[in-house]
């Protein structure tokens, strides 16, 4: 398949926000596509080249992009940097430099483009994502590679070619709308869109659930099946405001376990070989070498998939410790001493595979037995505390209990439920000591723009300008700036993160009708607490919803302290949440008049 024809579909893409022309798009270009293909397009429509799990990053510099792009063009690099600078994208400044550069030569470069085929992009990418080190032999190499993906192609695809390189691949379209087109494209009916979306929530691998689609249709994508060492997507809850709700939301007795403030392990494992998963279904293994290590000895079967929440403790007292502790391991060296100095637990609650079959379709109950069968504990492994409830005066004493050990409150869990895998629902519920005071919850907030701090705050940014995530359109719509409840160490933790996410202009998924001193890369998510939400003029999350030409705006947001480094940006609080929060704020409201 010929790239440009690829990236004239991108290109058409980029163009629109809206979902079904979107899912169009992607519905033509899946049928017009050779089965075996479907795959890469998938990843490289997502702007990768594997599922998250597999830890590939093609991550070239603009630099040797822009050096590359002199190579094959013959375009000044003072040129490139020019434009560049002008555009803010680099892709696009390429293109249009090529664009001048065939009209005003006797070139026909469109002919030329058709040379370079999807599989021989893929493959280029494929083998650059593989070049290790920074050493000048591996920086040659790029460099050829670069220069040939480069070589002849037409301004669109070079465009397209340069933002996957430089990851700034944004197409807009969010999982759900590529489901919906894999859905009509190769099952006839959108219907059967929630039978991929099973397959792709216990295989977490997009690409393979489209090539099992287009080879199989609906037959093999039911044959879909958990396997060791392929992350799962975990299963979510949802949140309730008091122990009332949750038994009027269960009618009978349920379980409650402790919410522990850690980070969510997923962890697969055969014999000695073991495999740690994120919320995110990032391979963590890495930061967890003590995991790796300690955990075949105190299970007592030779294969399953494990749930469980690693926390950092005091190793004097046993205490358990706030979840930011942790974040110390996401070091790039020296992880053996990081993980001598902050020590941690590893606190199991659920199972889902175990003796090569899968534990998904049990009961929460039947799950729970099997765990407590399988684990033995110690000072390292642990099994999450857990009872039986039936009123309220047993959960707030259990909920009290919990918080005196360092918790964050509790998970109140359906007896029968079965494990379902990426779903948010009643299944579980999240009962946190904030629902307690104002708002009743805290959101998870993405960190789109900022400005520079006055006085103790000089040269560090003072507020940071945040959004919610709009799952319908794939943007990041303003919801309030923050500039409270942050200690000097957390000023400049987030200076350093937030320095290496600065761009020259305004991400396009960014709905922000405020102008920031700088703007980032939508990628960093921090917990907010506020004092109420409110309609504003000038914030677009759920624009239009409550009140046309209004969106929604936090009253005296705080920063809580917690930046979510294991959340991706699109699983922050979306308008969805807000608005939820809102209706429940006006029912106190209500009800106090
Ligand atoms: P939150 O902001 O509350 O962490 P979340 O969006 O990360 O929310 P939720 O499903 O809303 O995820 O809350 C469940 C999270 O709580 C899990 O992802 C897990 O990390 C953590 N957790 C702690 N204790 C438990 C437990 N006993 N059972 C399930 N999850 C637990």
């Amino acid at each position: 398949m010929k790239f440009s024809v690829l990236a004239d579909t991108f290109e058409r893409m980029e163009k629109t926000k809206k979902r079904l022309e979107l899912t169009d798009f992607l519905v033509s270009l899946f049928k017009n596509t050779p089965n075996d293909l479907v795959a890469k397009i998938v990843y490289l429509i997502q702007g990768k080249l594997r599922p998250d799990f597999d830890g590939i990053e093609i991550g070239v510099a603009e630099k040797l992009v822009i050096r590359a792009v002199y190579r094959s063009t013959a375009i000044e690099i003072k040129k490139i940097e020019e434009a560049y600078r002008k555009d803010g994208d680099l892709g696009h400044a390429v293109s249009k430099l090529i664009e001048q550069k065939t009209q005003t030569t006797l070139f026909d470069e469109s002919s030329k483009a058709e040379n370079q085929t999807v599989e021989l992009v893929y493959d280029s990418l494929y083998k650059i994502s593989e070049l290790e080190g920074s050493g000048k032999n591996v920086l040659d190499k790029k460099m050829n590679y670069v220069a040939s993906l480069l070589n002849n192609v037409s301004p669109i695809s070079a465009k397209f070619i340069i933002k996957i390189l430089i990851g700034t691949m944004r197409l807009g379209v969010a999982d759900n709308t590529i489901l919906d087109a894999l859905a009509i494209a190769y099952t006839n009916s959108k219907a059967n869109r929630e039978n991929l979306e099973a397959a792709y929530s216990v295989s977490s691998d997009l690409g393979k659930v489209a090539e099992v689609a287009a080879k199989a249709g609906l037959k093999g994508i039911n044959e879909f099946k958990i396997k060791l060492f392929k992350p799962i997507r975990p299963m979510l809850a949802d949140r309730v405001k008091s122990e009332k709700e949750a038994i009027e939301k269960f009618g009978k007795k349920f379980a409650a376990e402790y919410k522990l403030d850690g980070e969510r392990v997923q962890i697969h494992l055969e014999n000695e070989h073991v495999d740690l998963f994120s919320r995110k279904l990032e391979n963590i293994k890495r930061f967890y070498p003590d995991i790796v290590e300690n955990i075949s000895k105190s299970l007592k079967v030779k294969n399953a998939i494990l749930e469980a929440e690693a926390v950092a403790i005091n190793e004097n007292t046993g205490e358990f410790l706030p979840f930011q502790e942790l974040m110390h391991r996401r070091r790039k060296y020296n992880v053996d001493k990081a993980v001598l100095q902050y020590p941690i637990t590893v606190n199991f609650f659920d199972i889902l595979f175990v003796d090569g079959k899968s534990c998904l379709d049990l009961s929460y109950s039947d799950r729970r037995k099997k765990l407590e069968e399988i684990i033995k504990e110690d000072n390292f492994i642990k099994i999450i505390p857990q009872m039986l409830v039936t009123n309220e005066i047993e959960i707030e004493d259990f909920l009290e209990n919990s918080i005196n050990f360092g918790c964050e409150g509790l998970m109140l869990k359906d007896l029968e439920a079965k494990y379902r895998a990426g779903a948010r629902g009643s299944n579980w519920l999240k009962l946190k000591r904030e629902y307690r005071n104002e708002l009743g919850d805290s959101l998870d907030l993405v960190v789109i723009g900022a400005y520079f701090g006055k006085g103790r705050r000089t040269g560090k940014y003072g507020t940071l300008l945040l959004a919610t995530y709009n799952d319908e359109d794939d943007t990041f719509p303003s919801i309030c700036k923050v500039g409270t409840g942050f200690t000097d160490e957390n000023l400049d933790q987030l200076f350093q993160i937030l320095s290496s996410k600065v761009t020259l202009k305004k991400n396009p998924r960014i709905i922000s009708e405020m102008e920031a001193d700088v703007w980032f890369e939508p990628e960093l998510v921090i917990e907010i607490v506020a004092s109420e939400i409110t309609l504003s003029p000038i914030h677009k999350t759920a624009l239009d919803v409550v009140r046309k030409g209004s969106g929604m705006a936090l009253r005296f947001p705080k920063f809580t302290g917690k930046i979510r480094m294991e959340k991706s940006p699109e699983n922050a609080s979306t308008g969805d949440e807000v608005i939820s929060l809102f209706k429940g704020q006006t029912k106190i409201t209500q009800n106090l008049d």
